[in-house]
């Protein structure tokens, strides 16, 4: 009886230690705990016309709300969510709550695209096409309007599959584009190969675009490429008026940036939206909304 009762205490000590401790929760826990309470969120950052400044479409970042009120930014949760296999749980989760959100505007706007970063390893896991096309059916967003962005950061692991996987999904209308290009080991087998339809170009040279010539060869040199391959160019990280002008002057058409706006909540981006559509059509740019 006294073992027990020494039990009994030694564990009600523990346990008054380890709160005392402030032990931390695991962390894989706690990613479930927050997909399961929704607690990420899928903010959306504008792409836009470099010439016009019309808003061609809008990019998925992933954002995590604590409960709490504070923000947390993807780089410290996205590797975690990717090794612990909760990245696949957590896309589907944020791009059927943007899509749910904006389907009024971009049945509205047929031209507007809404990307969304897929990793390399989801896209090449068993059952990602038909996923895809099951979450993007069960809104009325039309698969043309749909883009996966696929970072070039990693190496595509397999780039056979991937390019079958890219021309199955080219079959449905989904478009590919290729992230971050330039700073990734993927090299040019990569552009040449994949089927990406669209080429981003990384922040690393738009910073660099207004001081250093060689990032102007740079760029003039992807974008020649591109129009070869039949892609289109879009220039990350935009903060100045200067790099606009400077990547016009490359031949890139469009891009995103701090510049016009930085990634917002859903209901900023609608708003953010209204704004941009009421001045345009004030400016006689567009036509009425069909009613
Ligand atoms: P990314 O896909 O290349 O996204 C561009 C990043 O640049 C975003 O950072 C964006 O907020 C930031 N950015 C855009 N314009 C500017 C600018 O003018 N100035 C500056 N300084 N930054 C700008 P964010 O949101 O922190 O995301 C970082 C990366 O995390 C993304 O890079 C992407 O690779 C990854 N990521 C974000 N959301 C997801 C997701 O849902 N799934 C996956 N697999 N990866 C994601
Ligand atoms: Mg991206
Ligand atoms: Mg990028
Ligand atoms: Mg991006």
């Amino acid at each position: 009886l006294t073992m027990l009762a020494a039990g009994v205490l030694g564990g009600v000590f523990g346990l008054l230690l380890a709160s005392y401790l402030n032990r931390p929760v695991d962390p894989v826990a706690e990613l479930d705990r927050a997909l399961a309470a929704h607690e990420f969120k899928p903010y959306v950052q504008p792409t836009f016309r470099l010439k016009t400044g019309d808003i061609i479409g809008g990019e998925i970042l992933a954002r995590w709300e604590k409960p709490d009120g504070r923000l947390i930014p993807p780089m410290s949760f996205i590797p975690l969510a990717e090794s612990s296999g909760r990245i696949e749980k957590l896309t589907w989760q944020i791009l059927k709550s943007a899509l749910r959100e904006l389907q009024p505007e971009m049945r509205q706007d047929k031209l507007f695209k809404l990307s969304v970063n897929i990793t390399p390893r989801h896209l090449l896991g068993d059952g990602f096409v038909d996923d895809l096309r099951k979450v993007v059916a069960s809104s009325s967003v039309s698969t043309r309007q749909v883009v996966l962005e696929v970072t070039e950061r990693e190496e595509l692991a397999d780039l056979n599959k991937a390019t079958d996987v890219v021309k199955e999904l080219g079959e449905f209308g989904f478009r590919i584009a290729l992230d971050d290009v330039g700073i990734g080991h993927s090299g040019l087998s990569t552009i040449q190969r994949l089927g990406a339809r669209i080429l981003k170009i990384d922040k690393f040279f738009v910073d660099a675009i207004t001081r250093d010539q060689s990032a102007v060869v740079v760029v003039q040199m992807l974008v020649a490429l591109a129009r070869e391959l039949d892609m289109s160019v879009v220039a990350e990280g935009i903060e100045q008026q200067e790099q606009v002008d400077a990547l016009i002057a490359c031949g890139v058409e469009e891009g995103q940036g701090y510049l016009v706006s930085p990634p917002l909540s859903l209901d900023r981006f609608k708003q953010f939206l209204d704004v941009h559509n009421a001045s345009a059509a004030a400016e006689g740019r567009i036509s009425k909304p069909e009613l």
